[in-house]
C-alpha cells in the first residue's frame, strides 16, 4: 500500500515537473522565436536606411530669419518661422534613419555679414559657405511660396544644370504627392535661385505650400502636418540617395 501510494505521488510529481519543464521550455523557445523575428524585422529595416544613408550629409537651409521675416500670411504668420519648424523635424526625421545633418541657421537669425553686396546677398553667401564647409552630400532650402489666397500645395524646384538636381526635386515632389495627397503639382525648373545656381551638390527648394492662402496657412501651422511634410521630404531623399548607389 505504502509502496504503491509512493508511486503514485513520484508519478503525480514527475508528471507535473514534467509539464512545468516543458512549459518553461515552450516560453523560452516562443520567446526567443519572437525576439529572433524583432532582430530580422529592426535589422532588414535598418539595412535599407543604412544602406541608402548612413554617414550621407544632408545640408537644411531654412529660408529666411532675422531681420528678413520672408513672405507672411494673413494670419499673421511668418514664413521664417514655419521653415525652420520644418527643417528642425526634416533634421530628427533624417538623423532617425542615420544621416548627418547640418542647418544653416538653428534660430531666428539672419546670416548677414558685412562686407560687399546686398544684405539679402551676403545672407545667402553665408548659408552657401556652410553647405560648401560641411562637405554636404545634397542640399534641401525650405521655404512658403506665397500668391494671393487662391493657390495651395507644396511644389519643389531644382536648376536644370544637373540630371541630379531634377532627380532629387521628382522623388521629394512624389512623396509629398502621394504621402499628402493635397497636390498635384510637378517639380519645376528654376534658374533664379543663388543658392540652386552656386550649390555644387544636388540641390532643391521645397516651397511648402502657399502661407498666402489662409486655409493652407493653417494647416502648415499644425505641427503633425509639419511632421507629415517634414516625413515625405526625407522619404524622397533617402529614395534618390539609394537610387544613386
Ligand atoms: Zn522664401
Amino acid at each position: 500500500m505504502g509502496r504503491i501510494v509512493f508511486q503514485a505521488w513520484h508519478l503525480k510529481t514527475m508528471i507535473t515537473i514534467g509539464a512545468g519543464v516543458l512549459g518553461l521550455v515552450l516560453v523560452v523557445a516562443g520567446s526567443l522565436y519572437y525576439v529572433n523575428l524583432q532582430t530580422v524585422h529592426q535589422v532588414g529595416l535598418k539595412q535599407v536606411f543604412n544602406g541608402a544613408v548612413a554617414g550621407r550629409i544632408v545640408a537644411v537651409d531654412p529660408g529666411h530669419g532675422g531681420y528678413d521675416p520672408g513672405a507672411k500670411g494673413a494670419g499673421g504668420t511668418l514664413e521664417k518661422d514655419l521653415n525652420l519648424a520644418i527643417a528642425f523635424k526634416l533634421k530628427e526625421t533624417l538623423e532617425q534613419a542615420g544621416a548627418k545633418v547640418v542647418l544653416t541657421r538653428d534660430r531666428d537669425v539672419d546670416l548677414v555679414t558685412p562686407g560687399e553686396g546686398t544684405k539679402k546677398f551676403r545672407d545667402l553667401s553665408n548659408r552657401l559657405k556652410i553647405v560648401r564647409e560641411s562637405k554636404a552630400d545634397l542640399l534641401v532650402s525650405i521655404h512658403m511660396n506665397s500668391s494671393g489666397s487662391r493657390w495651395r500645395g507644396a511644389q519643389v524646384f531644382y536648376h536644370p544644370q544637373s540630371e541630379a538636381n531634377r532627380s532629387l526635386a521628382v522623388a521629394i515632389q512624389e512623396e509629398i504627392r502621394s504621402r499628402l495627397g493635397n497636390t498635384s503639382r510637378q517639380a519645376l525648373s528654376l534658374t533664379s535661385a543663388y543658392l540652386l545656381q552656386e550649390a555644387s551638390i544636388p540641390a532643391v527648394i521645397v516651397e511648402a505650400g502657399f502661407i498666402t492662402n489662409p486655409a493652407e496657412e493653417k494647416l502648415l501651422n499644425d505641427p503633425a502636418y509639419q511632421q507629415s511634410l517634414a516625413q515625405a521630404i526625407a522619404a524622397g531623399i533617402i529614395r534618390f540617395l539609394a537610387e544613386q548607389q
